[in-house]
């Protein structure tokens, strides 16, 4: 049995995705390399792209998948990408810890190019073989900043309610050809994002960073610990499975109580 401190080992069971194809933004690194893995072992084809082409190669390898080096702040981001995509997760994400009235314009728009631009653009590229194929997953990696707002995260914050509202209508248009469209919002996952994090919000706060990670970031979260990157993927491949096809429009938090409070 899965005790609330230890993640699950198979994060794939009960889900059959063999004729499915599966394309993964962000999966070189942590909660996207996680659901490149977990896809590939419901028996899912994955397509693994990154900006970080090594990072790439080397998850894409580990899955038998196929790795593909983007810059998901292109505009022209799709040119290359197969479209014949039945499950697209949206996960690729980056983070800027500042002041509003410090915070960076050209990193606020380079954030929403990533987090919202790119999932529009590829929502764009794959909803026309789902609809034809009358089946597809939309899985948006969020975050409980999907919901709710901390303070030195204007562009994060701004870009993940913009994908909560992009997602909801991927819901409603997908709806009527098979397709469903979620958000799944962790707290904080360990993965080297927040790592980068923890020196930023130490700055932020004017305290140590060993004192981060239990004083402010799980300091909202009922369940003291960081949530694996393992957890995540679990969810998104359960979206994927046979039993939540009537889960769409949807958040769900993946925050140990974060938002309950
Ligand atoms: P990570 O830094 O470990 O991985 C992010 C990946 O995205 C990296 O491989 C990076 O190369 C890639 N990437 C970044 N910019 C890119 C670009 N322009 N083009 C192509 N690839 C790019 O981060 P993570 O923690 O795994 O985060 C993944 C997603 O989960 C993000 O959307 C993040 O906002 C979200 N999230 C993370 C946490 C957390 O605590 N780690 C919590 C909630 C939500």
């Amino acid at each position: 049995m899965t005790s609330a401190s230890t993640p699950p080992s198979d994060v794939s069971a009960g889900v059959d995705l063999a004729d499915r194809t599966a394309l993964v933004t962000g999966a070189g690194s942590g909660i996207g390399r996680a659901c490149a893995r977990a896809l590939a072992a419901a028996g899912a084809r994955v397509h693994v792209v990154d900006r970080d082409a090594a990072a790439a190669t080397a998850a894409a390898e580990e899955i038998g998948g196929v790795a593909h080096a983007v810059d998901l702040a292109r505009a022209d981001l799709a040119e290359g990408l197969p479209a014949g995509i039945d499950i697209l997760v949206n996960n690729a994400g980056l983070q800027h810890v500042a002041p509003l009235a410090e915070f960076p314009p050209d990193r606020f728009e380079l954030m929403h190019k990533v987090m919202v631009r790119a999932p529009f653009l590829l929502l764009r590229h794959c909803l026309p073989h789902m609809t034809a194929r009358g089946w597809g997953r939309i899985v948006n990696v969020s975050s409980v900043h999907g919901l709710r707002a901390s303070a030195f995260k204007a562009g994060y914050v701004a870009a993940k309610h913009a994908l909560e509202g992009l997602s909801k209508v991927a819901a409603l248009e997908g709806a009527p050809h098979g397709i469903t469209s979620n958000c799944v919002n962790p707290g904080y996952v360990r993965t080297p994002l927040v790592e980068q994090q923890i020196a930023a919000q130490a700055a932020a706060h004017g305290i140590a960073p060993e004192r981060v990670v239990g004083e402010v970031m799980l300091d909202r979260s009922a369940i003291k610990r960081l949530i694996e990157p393992a957890e995540v993927a679990a969810v998104a491949v359960w979206l994927c499975g046979p039993h939540t096809g009537y889960i769409t429009g949807s958040s769900l938090p993946v925050d140990g109580g974060w938002s309950a409070a």
